[in-house]
């Protein structure tokens, strides 16, 4: 279905984003990868995908924390890969601490990576989408962009953010073959959220599965970790023709967190 499509997906060495990058790439979607991790094992990442998928796979170092390196991705990728079509705004980082002790540095890189990065890598790439009047703009905020929970002051702040922004650009491009549109991950076990059951762990004095079912039972009704996988189906559908006409929306997989 996306053969001749080029698919960035920031933040794709590990996680959501590779779950989201593997999926693209099965529909023949050529990749731009992203993110941080040990060079050699990057790059059996990056050969190993374009081996697997008979597909052309680039690879950039550029952190989202800095706008010159994230219009510099997008130019990469036009450079090596020939275009954009599709932009994936996944990377992503946490920290959880009560506002009163939660460091303004931490809140800078939350918001730098998690939000601005997002408005970054649309101003850079949306222009050529326009152009050829095709393009797909894929956000992904979370459960956490549309309700709250305690000691997540700017993930939460963030994620709201992105699903804001995301309305503003679908309704910008509404009249073009471009769509903008968010998912909203309730709980999937990447290392983003192990920290978290590795935390409870240690705080409960409990196991490492007690943990899992806690932090499920908390807020997820199935109990049950989304996957990678099934959200790599879910940004494949959004680049599909029938979610042309779904313009500005998030769509919860959250196991039914949000609709408590
Ligand atoms: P992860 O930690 O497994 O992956 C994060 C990715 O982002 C990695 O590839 C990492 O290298 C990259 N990254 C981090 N900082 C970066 C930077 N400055 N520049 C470039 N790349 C950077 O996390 P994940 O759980 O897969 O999260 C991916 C996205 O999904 C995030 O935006 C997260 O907020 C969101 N999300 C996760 C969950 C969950 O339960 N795991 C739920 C909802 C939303």
């Amino acid at each position: 279905m996306l053969k001749g499509k080029v698919a960035v997906v920031t933040g794709s060495t590990s996680g959501i984003g590779l779950g989201v990058a593997r999926a693209l790439g099965r529909q023949g979607a050529d990749l731009l990868l992203n993110g941080f991790g040990d060079a050699g094992e990057i790059e059996k990442l990056r050969s190993g995908l374009a081996k697997e998928m008979g597909i052309r796979v680039a690879y950039s170092r550029a952190d989202m924390s800095k706008p010159a390196e994230i219009a510099g991705m997008i130019e990469q990728a036009t450079k090596e890969l020939g275009r954009v079509d599709i932009l994936v705004n996944n990377a992503g980082i946490q920290h959880t601490s009560p506002i009163e002790a939660f460091p303004a540095e931490k809140w800078d890189a939350i918001i730098g990576i998690n939000l601005s990065a997002t408005f970054h890598a649309i101003r850079a790439a949306l222009p050529q989408m326009k152009s050829r009047n095709w393009g797909r703009i894929i956000n992904i905020a979370s459960a956490h962009g549309l309700v709250a929970s305690v000691n997540k002051v700017a993930y939460v702040a963030a994620k709201h953010g992105v699903v804001g922004l995301t309305k503003v650009v679908a309704l910008e491009t509404a009249t073009t073959g471009v769509t903008c549109n968010a998912i909203c991950p309730g709980w999937v076990l990447t290392p983003l959220v192990q920290k978290q059951v590795d935390d409870w762990a240690a705080r409960d004095n409990i196991s490492n599965e007690q943990a899992k079912l806690a932090l499920l039972s908390e807020k997820q009704p199935s109990k049950d970790f989304v996957t990678p996988e099934q959200l790599g189906g879910t940004a494949v559908f959004l680049c599909s023709d029938a979610a042309a006409q779904i313009r500005g929306a998030w769509l919860s997989v959250d196991g039914g967190w949000t609709s408590q």
